[in-house]
């Protein structure tokens, strides 16, 4: 089983003609409301992919059609509550130029502590897959508590953060970074090689499985003296929001699939490919079929 302690986000999206400036109003020509947090579109990427995921999480009650649209694409929600605080949420602002910013309220996401992720914990089992993201409270614990339970732990360590230096990082098994984060991790300019990235994630976290996404031009699998390249499908992108959560979701399903890494990093890319055709973030998540339509 793969159990994803993850943020859910109500996204407010805005589009702006400009990004708003220091002491501005600006008037939003339109307005839409959805489901988003880097562990909410995982988990949904990951259930789309007909992989197995139950999720563990909060958000105010009000926001129960979040929960709802996780439980109908079938990932397991019997661990993610309704409370009466607010729940995790963003204000997203994206301008005539796809520009983005924004502004996030981690709200029900900040929630748990050390007991409370002790209490999910005890209902797994050693060899079960617990993946995190930087979004929640209590990572450290988790990442202990999980590796005393024999769990196996991926870990996506965004939004970067420095909090995630101070992590246990050297229990995770995987580990999914984007450039950016790779860089930050391995303490080195982000002009560097991939192959350079890799190796200092290596030095740092011998063992670890580690997967790096370059957007547009692919992604690399390190572990072990074995290294994969991934070339990234040439399409025009429209919104890059949650390629990294699609391609994770993607590539979780394919290891729950026994496929090996080669197998995994083409469906991560494909469906990744197809969700940066389209606008928003869980919206944008494809489903199974049109991803092997893509692959075939
Ligand atoms: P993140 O969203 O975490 O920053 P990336 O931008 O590295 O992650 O994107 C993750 C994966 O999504 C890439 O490895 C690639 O497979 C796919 N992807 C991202 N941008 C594009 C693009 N412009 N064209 C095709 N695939 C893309």
């Amino acid at each position: 089983m793969l159990y994803n302690y993850g943020s859910i986000n109500i996204d407010h999206v805005y589009r702006v003609p400009h990004l708003v400036r220091p002491g501005e109003t600006l008037a939003s020509h339109a307005h839409s409301v959805g489901l988003g947090g880097k562990g909410a579109n995982q988990s949904l990427a990951l259930a789309r992919a007909g992989g197995q995921v139950t999720h563990w999480g909060n958000l105010n009650v009000r926001d129960r059609w979040a929960r709802d649209l996780l439980a109908d694409a079938g990932v397991k929600v019997g661990h993610v509550n309704e409370i009466d605080g607010p729940s995790g949420h963003a204000i997203i602002q994206v301008d005539d130029q796809a520009e983005n910013s924004i502004l996030l309220f981690p709200g029900a996401n900040h929630i748990y502590g050390r007991n409370d992720l002790n209490k999910l914990i005890a209902d797994t089992a050693s060899g079960d897959w617990l993946l995190l993201q930087n979004e929640c409270s209590g990572l450290a614990d988790a990442i202990e508590l999980a590796h005393e339970a024999g769990l196996k732990i991926a870990f996506n360590p965004a939004p970067m953060s420095d909090a995630v230096r101070e992590l246990p990082l050297q229990y995770c098994d995987l580990l999914f970074v984007n450039k950016g984060e790779a860089a930050w991790l391995a303490g080195v300019a982000e002009d560097v090689s991939a192959q350079q990235l890799l190796d200092a994630l290596d030095v740092q976290l011998p063992g670890c499985q580690l997967v790096l996404t370059l957007g547009g031009e692919g992604a690399w699998y390190q572990h072990d003296g074995q290294r994969h390249f991934q070339p990234a499908l040439p399409v025009k992108a429209v919104d890059t929001t949650a390629a990294g959560d699609t391609f994770i979701g993607y590539y979780l399903a394919a290891m729950q699939e026994e496929a090996d890494i080669p197998a995994c990093l083409a469906l991560a890319a494909t469906a990744a490919a197809l969700g940066v055709q389209r606008s928003g973030a869980a919206d944008s998540i494809p489903f199974r079929a049109e991803v092997d339509d893509a692959l075939n």
